[in-house]
């Protein structure tokens, strides 16, 4: 099924190709879809940061010229109910098996159900450029647990103590193949946030990303032009962290591989200006059983517009700290 016109291409072919590429995104789920050359992947300023060696596009595909970023919204009540809810007692369910059993609802349905959309979609396109006569690497949504023998549920995780973090390690066990957050931004669907999650125009930080790497030739989308991220007007990410998880790369306090100078502001986040121990936010119900519903740090972001549904304790940190 090897397309010959695959080494002719023109814009016009090349533009048909995104259109189709982007159509059939669209068509197996996918609510965003953008395209970034592969350039973008070299250091971007101000922050410069580089891709880990093994996670470049070019590792999977040295021949890669673009990424298609897609995503799927998390729907609202999805992501509000189950922390609202903590605040009830609820009749069928005991009480000492209320966190988890919402744990559990927020994660089928805010997270496994995108993962193996995406995951899907992803498989749909690469299908599809591959009977164009062109590659496509595609990913699992989520990091990688792989079994090691000898080692903990908890080791995996936290992965070999270093210098600078000798309880856990930032580079764990689970780390995931590719960044998506970080294509996501290169492929113009939004901006890191404080959060160090990714905000769009169209869902602020409720969403979930994949991406697919492939050597054809598609239209890169334009960079968003203006901030999404309300930065210290807001800062409403860090204040709902129980855990303080949440820092921004320049904060003296903490010194780690993504420490840098200073944030610049101005710019458009294309990389994050933050960092999250995933560490203590996932030992968050072992260290503090009054633990909310994971999620807190997206919950309350006000973009793009003010959540219609918190918790009691997001309600009065929100209330503490409106305009
Ligand atoms: S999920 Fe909760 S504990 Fe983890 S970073 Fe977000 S607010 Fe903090
Ligand atoms: S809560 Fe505020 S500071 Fe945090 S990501 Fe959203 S807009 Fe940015």
């Amino acid at each position: 099924m090897y397309d010959s016109t695959r080494d002719s291409t023109n814009a016009s072919t090349r533009d048909d190709l995104t259109a189709e590429v982007k159509d059939l995104a669209r068509r197996h789920g996918a609510a965003l879809v953008g395209v970034a050359g592969v350039e973008r992947f070299e250091p971007q300023p101000p922050q410069k940061d580089e891709a880990p060696r093994g996670h470049h596009p070019r590792d999977f595909l040295p021949e890669a010229r673009a990424v298609i970023s897609i995503a799927q919204p998390i729907l609202n009540p999805v992501l509000e109910a189950p922390a609202a809810l903590a605040d009830q007692e609820l009749e069928m369910i005991p009480e000492h098996i209320k966190y988890p059993y919402l744990e559990v609802l927020y994660n089928r349905v805010g997270h496994v159900v995108h993962d193996y959309m995406l995951e899907f979609a992803g498989q749909i396109i690469g299908q599809h450029l591959l009977h164009r006569g062109y590659e496509a690497m595609i990913f699992p949504t989520t990091g990688l647990h792989p079994r090691l023998d000898g080692l903990s549920e908890d080791r995996i995780w936290e992965g070999p103590p270093t210098d600078k973090t000798p309880q856990h390690a930032p580079f764990r066990y689970t780390y995931g193949p590719f960044s998506h957050r970080h294509a996501a931004t290169r492929a113009g669907l939004g901006e890191f946030g404080y959060n160090n999650v990714v905000l769009t125009r169209e869902y602020g930080p409720r969403q979930r990303f994949n991406s697919i790497i492939t050597d054809a030739p598609l239209q890169p989308d334009p960079l968003i032009d203006a901030p999404i991220c309300l930065r210290d007007r807001c800062l409403l990410c860090l204040k709902a962290c129980i855990m303080e998880c949440i820092t921004l790369r320049d904060d003296p306090a903490v010194d780690d591989y993504r420490s840098v100078g200073a944030v610049d502001k101005d710019v458009i986040f294309i990389d994050t200006p933050a960092r999250t121990d995933p560490t203590l936010c996932r030992r968050r119900r072992e260290d503090r059983p009054d633990s909310p519903i994971r999620g807190d740090c997206i919950r309350i972001c006000p973009v793009p517009r003010p959540p219609r549904r918190l918790s009691q304790r997001l309600q009065r940190i929100a209330a503490e700290f409106a305009g």
